[in-house]
């Protein structure tokens, strides 16, 4: 039974996905080598369904939608999986720039594609990387999950940025960017992109990486922003597979407009990612103040961990 389930008291959906338990063990051979089962011989970049999805696009309305005090709808939505490129070894640091440029335009078509059904609200594209992450497949990919909602986060970065505009006439990510380049918590930056450690990181590592020019989803990107997007996000990744001397697990997440067709103008595309490292043998966890309490403690200086980041080539 795959369900969502609205929590009234903090006011939020919550997949119920009980058949994903029936995932099996890793097979000993790896599913995204090309030819695998289901996998061609030849691919550059390639979208899979995935195959214990969360959410299913055949997922129909429960039965008793509405039983008093509570509330669930179906988990009517679309999972799927971005296998990067052919090669088992070659994580997106050490692919070459035009590899990743095909991702990013792979990324624009799914959002396009997937945006365009009624049922979606919400096209999350991400990446968990590592097993402390919980990946154990090693090969290079990534996920699509198409939401029938707008998830809490987009929604009070929406929020946010509503209602800064209207007190301030200026998009609140423009403005932020801004105060980030004046402050100098800069990690990298190009013609068309900028990252840095925010202000306000949650996490040590944490780097939010923000187009200059105001826009609201890869849609938008322009060859010129593709190619620089390609290079912010390779140097990126290069710099924390540096920082201490092993591919650094992150989970990557792009916030980008709703596709519900509503105006969100006042939104601005930009990529975060969120290492679980503190320290090159010690995690940073979710633990209860995290958690129960929901307010982020990080152990370190975001001026500090930007340099840092900054300084390694
Ligand atoms: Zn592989
Ligand atoms: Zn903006
Ligand atoms: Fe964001």
């Amino acid at each position: 039974m795959n369900e969502l389930r609205w929590d009234p008291s903090l006011e939020k959906w919550v997949i119920v996905a009980s058949r994903c338990q029936k995932r099996p063990l890793l097979p000993t051979y790896c599913p995204f080598c090309p030819g695998a089962k289901e996998i061609p011989r030849r691919f550059d970049v390639m979208t899979l369904p995935n195959k214990f999805p969360s959410l299913s696009p055949k997922e129909t309305a429960p039965k008793h939608r509405s039983m008093g005090l509570y509330r669930k709808a179906a988990a009517k939505g679309i999972c799927e999986v971005i296998v990067y490129c052919p090669q088992h070894q070659k994580s997106l640091a050490k692919q070459p720039l035009k590899q990743i440029v095909k991702l990013i335009d792979l990324w624009k078509k799914r959002y396009k594609i997937l945006g365009r059904k009624k049922f979606i609200k919400y096209v999350f594209i991400f990446e968990n990387k590592g097993k402390e992450i919980g990946i154990t497949l090693t090969h290079p990919h990534g996920q699509i999950y198409a939401f029938p909602f707008i998830p809490p986060i987009i929604q009070t970065e929406l929020d946010a940025g509503k209602r800064y505009k209207k007190k301030h006439k200026r998009c609140l990510f423009c403005s932020i960017l801004k105060r980030e380049l004046k402050d100098k918590r800069i990690v990298y930056c190009n013609d068309n992109f900028v990252a840095f450690v925010p202000f306000y990181a949650s996490w040590p590592y944490e780097v939010h990486l923000y187009s200059r020019r105001h826009f609201g989803s890869l849609s938008d990107l322009t060859d010129n922003e593709k190619l620089a997007l390609a290079e912010a996000l390779k140097v990126m990744i290069q710099k924390y597979n540096r920082l201490f001397g092993f591919e650094l697990p992150y989970t990557m997440v792009l916030h980008q407009t709703p596709t519900d067709e509503k105006n969100y103008s006042h939104y601005h595309f930009h990529i975060e990612f969120y290492p679980l490292h503190r320290a090159k043998d010690k995690l940073k966890y979710r633990a209860g103040v995290e958690t129960g309490a929901g307010v982020f403690i990080n152990p370190c200086s975001p001026e500090e961990k930007a340099e840092e980041l900054r300084n390694l080539r």
